[in-house]
Formats: C-alpha cells, sequence, structure tokens
C-alpha cells in the first residue's frame, strides 16, 4: 500500500480496529501502537518493514468489483468480505437476496 494513505483521516482508527480484533502478532501490535502514538515517521527502518509488511497483508488496496481505492472507515469489512468497498457489497447482498 502506497505510504500516502498513511496519513488519511481514518488510517489511526482503522489501526486501533486491527488491534482490538487481536489480528496481529504481538511484534505488529507493538508497532502499530508507536505508529499510533507517535506517527509513521518515527520508525526505525526495521520496524517500518514490519510495518508495512502488517499493512500490506491486513489491508484491500482498491475494490475487487469497482476497482476504486478503499478508505479506512470500511477497510475492515472489505477484508472479511473478500474485498469490497461498501458500495459492492450492498449490491451483491441485493443481488443474494433478491
Ligand atoms: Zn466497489
Amino acid at each position: 500500500m502506497d505510504q500516502k494513505r498513511f496519513i488519511e483521516e481514518d488510517f489511526n482508527g482503522y489501526l486501533n480496529q486491527l488491534i482490538e480484533s487481536h489480528r496481529l502478532e504481538p511484534i505488529q501490535e507493538g508497532i502499530t501502537k508507536l505508529v499510533i502514538d507517535k506517527g509513521y515517521d518515527f520508525l526505525s527502518i526495521k520496524q517500518k518493514k514490519v510495518f508495512d509488511y502488517m499493512i500490506d497483508t491486513n489491508t484491500v488496496d482498491s475494490c475487487e468489483r469497482c476497482g476504486s481505492d478503499i478508505p479506512f472507515c470500511e477497510m475492515f469489512e472489505a477484508l472479511d468480505n473478500g474485498g469490497l468497498c461498501n458500495y459492492c457489497q450492498h449490491m451483491k447482498e441485493k443481488l443474494e437476496y433478491e
């Protein structure tokens, strides 16, 4: 994922969701807490590598269906629904249940 997105408004909120969901390894969790506290730029190169890997394995860059960027406020759901934005998830549910 592009590091430019780390300054998006909902990014820290998403990091908190990841910690609360206990998806992260202990070392990933520690570094994620550091990012919430001090910001990504505070990390050492080694810590950034761990964090980048954690982000790459715990985010969906763009929606599998429409290709638009998934905002961090929808990211947690997207992890569980196979990588869909809210809109496509909604459309999919509509098609399945109609
Ligand atoms: Zn979509």
